[in-house]
């Protein structure tokens, strides 16, 4: 943290004292190096420059009257590379009003020469070094509100991820079918576009538990919920709609169209080796599909669903490894 360099805040601080007057510099070395402080002098305002790129002092008390570069010039070098420095001007009665302009440009007070009472000059210093810890403080908070406003908006990501996404698969949720369904149809009925709906049921899935193990099982949904998404386009949903159901939604996609997409699909998953697939009642892993269209079975996301499940159904009846479009005979 600028500024701060590397001090302890809770005990002394860095120091740069600027005064031509040797008498003076020793007697501000040791009035605040009893006060616990860590000094460092200068004669004149350059050798202070090149200590203050070293140091990065946090408190600087500089005499307005320097040989050469002027206190002030000091001043608005050391303000210009860190604004934070906190730089007390020490000036005598007869240019006090320098002092004014000092102030005006940055400083944080001033101290007048000779010293009458140390007090005041201790008094002063507290006041800056009050400051230093103050300003140290904040920048402290604001870096750790920073941080934890980064994690938070981590947490939060997480949080959204997990409330549309299926643990088991990283596909959509039952929950977040529901809402894409109901954007797609209204998309649709606003731009007079088709969409279809699949229902996919993985064949005597109960059976490959059984033989295989629960965990299996799973395994076998994550590899089937990977076909899907990699087959898929970008613009279609697929989710998990519970237990080895799944069901995608194919936006601007005909009947037909639908039809050939799942027998594709219904297809390449039989003739896909998956693990234990030769153990199942017809030796090879299957899944049923049902298929229903917007605008062709119905004019509402509800009654699509039933239908394409009534369909499913047809197609498990009917021997399985089917697809099955949507009929009034069903
Ligand atoms: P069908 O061909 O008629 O669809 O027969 P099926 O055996 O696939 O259907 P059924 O509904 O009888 O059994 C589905 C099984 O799926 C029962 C249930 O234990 C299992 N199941 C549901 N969710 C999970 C899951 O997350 N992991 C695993 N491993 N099994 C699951
Ligand atoms: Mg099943
Ligand atoms: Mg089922």
């Amino acid at each position: 943290m600028n500024n701060a360099g590397h001090n302890d805040m809770s005990s002394g601080i860095d120091i740069l004292v600027i005064d031509d007057e040797e008498s003076l510099r020793n007697v501000l070395e040791e009035l605040l190096t009893d006060e616990g402080h860590k000094v460092t002098t200068a004669a004149d305002g350059e050798h202070a420059l090149a200590l203050f790129e070293q140091g990065r002092h946090p408190l600087v008390l500089v005499d307005i009257r320097l040989p050469n570069i002027s206190g002030l010039e000091v001043l608005e070098k050391i303000k210009a590379s860190e604004p934070d420095t906190q730089v007390i001007i020490i000036t005598s009665y007869a240019s006090l009003h320098s002092a004014v302009c000092a102030l005006r440009a940055g400083a944080t007070d001033y101290l007048i020469k000779p010293f009458e009472q140390f007090e005041i000059v201790t008094n002063v210093i507290n006041r800056s070094v009050e400051r230093i810890r103050l300003i140290h403080d904040n920048k402290l908070l604001v870096s750790r509100l920073k941080k934890h406003n980064v994690e938070l908006e981590k947490v939060n990501h997480v949080l959204q991820e997990l409330a549309v996404k299926d643990g088991l698969t990283g596909l959509y949720n039952h929950r977040y079918f529901f809402e894409a369904i109901g954007i797609e149809h209204a998309r649709a009925l606003r731009h007079k576009r088709q969409y279809s709906l699949l229902f996919i049921d993985v064949d005597q899935f109960k059976h490959y538990n059984d033989t295989h193990g629960h965990p299996q099982g799973d395994e076998l949904l994550k590899n089937l919920a990977d076909i899907f998404s990699h087959r898929l386009r970008q613009s279609d949903t697929v989710a998990r709609y519970g237990g080895e159901e799944f069901v995608l939604i194919l936006p601007e996609t005909t009947k037909d169209g639908a039809l050939i997409l799942a027998n594709n699909l219904r297809q390449h998953i039989a003739e896909h080796a998956f693990y234990g697939g030769e153990c199942q009642p017809g030796g090879k892993i299957t899944v049923s599909i049902g298929l229903a269209n917007f605008p062709d079975d119905g004019n509402e996301p509800g009654i699509l669903i039933e239908k394409a499940d009534k369909a499913l159904y047809s197609a498990k009846r009917s021997g399985r490894n089917k697809v099955t479009g949507y009929s009034h005979d069903l």
